[in-house]
């Protein structure tokens, strides 16, 4: 039992984070990564790395990305013909692309800048739209110096781990966050792995899951953690995300969606029991507040960054969602002060609502696995 007791710097328990989970929060965010609004994330996926020259280090096909035949775009989301010019990736004509953008898909959503983040989806350059559901997050190849350096360029030169009493709790966070984010993407290459090359075998890797994340407790506490804190700007956002459009033409669905999220925002379970997950009207207090946000923001857009330089496409994906997604996390808690405030003085764009609740989901599904799996995998280990 080393999960006992409260999340680290959270206002719930880890009980009752994995009973939330499991009853409410995973059933409904599986179904609402499926609908059309949520499951079409516009991305840039071809970019130069700013920091190294790009070394593609990627072993395997599942590395690359499958683009939506058009059919399967939501009908708003469509361009008309005359501008639509696939381009293909890595000389595969499996890879291409529809990079071309309807900027009219948009129109019911603002378009400002997040302050969070080096990317933002006004920058219309080599966007496409890629469908999250053919693209699962999981193994991919992806090893050796390439990955690597990409994490260690993260946590050494934007978040070091902080030495106990020295850093203060804002620098710590941001910490926390990237390790939480790290130990998700590893759970899920754990969950979904190759198993078997030369015969496609795809499966679980629990001792895998038991050497990157179990055997070091803090990356599983920093999961939860990070867990709870996107949590909280997603509840935070309520009024913001019931009142938002889901239109994506196909009104049976988009009704399904707003339903979909009103019941997530808006659980009487989750209010009931952990009704902040993160309280976050402590921190930017002391004298330092106003600069050290601006220092921490400027780390986070640099980590937003280096996203451009992951040598593997779908990696590269799932690494730029993820890192919208805890930067509309972070501009959510941190622009505004106060609930009241929040429905009158936050915008967000669609790609990042898309970003922060497929984030949720990700985080919510690594909870449940690491909960469900944990027994099994220690007792593989020898450490039951
Ligand atoms: P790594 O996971 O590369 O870790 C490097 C070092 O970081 C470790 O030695 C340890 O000191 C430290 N560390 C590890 N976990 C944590 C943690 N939770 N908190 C703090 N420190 C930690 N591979 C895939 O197969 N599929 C993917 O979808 C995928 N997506 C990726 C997305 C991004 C943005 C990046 C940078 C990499 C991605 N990778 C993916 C690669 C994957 O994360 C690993 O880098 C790779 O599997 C090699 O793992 P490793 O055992 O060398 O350790």
């Amino acid at each position: 039992q080393k999960y006992i007791g409260m999340v680290e710097d959270c206002c719930c328990d880890y009980e009752t984070v994995n009973q939330l989970n499991t009853e409410v929060l995973h059933p409904l965010l599986q179904d609402l990564v499926k609908t059309p609004f949520y499951r079409y994330f516009k991305v840039k996926l071809w970019c130069d790395c700013p920091f190294w020259p790009d070394d593609g280090m990627c072993r395997l096909r599942d590395c690359s990305v499958c683009e939506c035949p058009e059919s399967e775009f939501p009908e708003p989301f469509k361009k008309p013909l005359s501008q639509y010019n696939p381009v293909c990736q890595e000389g595969k004509p499996q890879a291409a692309v529809d990079r071309t953008v309807d900027t009219r898909a948009f129109s019911v959503w603002t378009v400002t800048d997040n302050p969070w983040t080096s990317d933002d989806e006004t920058d219309n350059d080599d966007m496409t739209y890629v469908n999250l559901r053919l693209n699962p997050e999981r193994y991919t190849g992806y090893i050796g110096p390439s990955a690597r350096r990409i994490w260690e360029a993260i946590y050494s030169e934007n978040c070091p781990k902080y030495a106990s009493e020295e850093s203060c709790q804002e620098e710590k966070i941001l910490y926390k966050l990237v390790s939480g984010l790290h130990s998700s993407i590893s759970v899920h290459i754990a969950s979904d792995y190759l198993l078997d090359e030369a015969t496609n075998l795809w499966g679980q890797n629990l001792t895998l899951l038991y050497d990157r994340v179990l055997r070091y407790p803090d990356r599983v506490r920093n999961l939860y953690f990070t867990f709870l804190f996107v949590l909280r700007a997603v509840t935070k956002a309520e009024n913001y995300l019931e009142e938002a459009e889901y239109e994506t033409g196909n009104v049976i669905e988009d009704l399904k969606t707003k339903s979909l999220v009103k019941q997530l925002v808006s659980d009487p379970k989750t209010k009931a029991a952990c009704p902040v997950p993160f309280d976050e009207a402590k921190l930017w207090k002391g004298q330092r507040g106003p600069e050290l946000k601006q220092q921490i923001q400027k780390q986070f857009r640099n980590i937003s960054a280096i996203m451009d330089c992951v040598g593997c496409e779908k990696c590269r994906l799932w690494g730029k969602l993820q890192i919208l997604g805890l930067g509309t996390a972070l501009k959510i808690l941190f622009t505004v002060n106060g609930e009241d405030n929040l429905r009158h003085n936050i915008e967000l764009q669609r790609n990042e609502v898309i970003a922060l609740m497929n984030l949720l989901n990700r985080l919510s599904e690594s909870v449940k696995f690491v909960h469900d799996m944990s027994p099994a995998a220690e007792r593989i280990a020898g450490h039951a």
